[in-house]
């Protein structure tokens, strides 16, 4: 009963992980995979006591306190150093308090884990940071449920730094090749938005026609990426 979101998150985790789901709110993620055996270790970290009473809860239902641990922590701090943690879910946050997790959890991070991210908004702003970090993104998901679409992104330490073009950055390594439905669908919307935004300051009395220009160029970007090759 997993939503699909979450499911496409748990598939990225690979079996045998050692996991900590950071903001877990309810673990149905952590409990998921812990049932099915994919992970025998996961660390459930919450921020705040209610929802971490919930995991308790739930974890207790399914008598997974032997696998699952909770614990009360602002992000990272959750990892202590005898989890030896190799992956790392984070799900469910704009892209800023995903990038602060990070930020302010980096001495945490032996640089060995998998990093698999579903920010609702401000892909651009992880992508960027794990640039800047030293992370190479391997897989990026894009996928529609209840009405909302949905980004993951999967990255690892690199050996070498690797450089992300602006526009990989915006739209995803991986995606802008791929164009998949959802993503032509996705970047039609926001050209949809920002027509609306041109329309209405053409309706200003003092028109700014260097805005407007470049909220053109912007669509005329996108129309770019999403034009499939014939
Ligand atoms: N990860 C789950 C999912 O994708 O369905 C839950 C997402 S829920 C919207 C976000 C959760 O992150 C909330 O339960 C919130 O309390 C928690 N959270 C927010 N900031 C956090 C932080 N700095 N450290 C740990 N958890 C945090």
């Amino acid at each position: 009963h997993l939503s699909k979101r979450l499911q496409t998150v748990s598939d990225h985790v690979e079996p045998g992980s050692r996991l900590a789901d950071i903001g877990s709110d309810h673990a149905y993620l952590p409990i998921h995979l812990a049932k099915n055996h994919t992970i025998e270790y996961g660390v459930v970290g919450e921020i705040a006591k209610g929802p971490l009473s919930n995991a308790i809860s739930e974890i207790k239902k399914d008598r997974l306190l032997d696998v699952l641990h909770p614990r009360l922590a602002d992000g990272l701090a959750a990892i202590e150093p005898g989890d030896n943690v190799n992956a790392i879910t984070i799900a469910g946050m704009g892209g800023n308090l995903i990038t602060h997790i990070l930020e302010a959890g980096k001495e945490k991070l032996s640089g060995q884990e998998k990093l698999i991210l579903q920010p609702n908004v401000g892909e651009p702003v992880v992508r960027h940071w794990l640039m800047t970090n030293g992370y190479r993104i391997f897989a990026e998901q894009i996928l529609e449920e209840d009405g909302h679409i949905y980004e993951i992104i999967t990255a690892k330490k690199a050996p070498q730094p690797v450089h992300y073009t602006d526009l990989e950055l915006k739209f995803g390594p991986f995606l802008m090749k791929e164009k998949s439905p959802v993503f032509v669908e996705k970047w039609q919307e926001e050209i949809e938005l920002l027509k609306r935004v041109i329309e209405n300051m053409h309706q200003a009395v003092h028109e700014d026609t260097t805005k407007i220009q470049s909220i053109q160029k912007e669509i005329d970007t996108i129309n770019e990426v999403i034009q499939v090759e014939s």
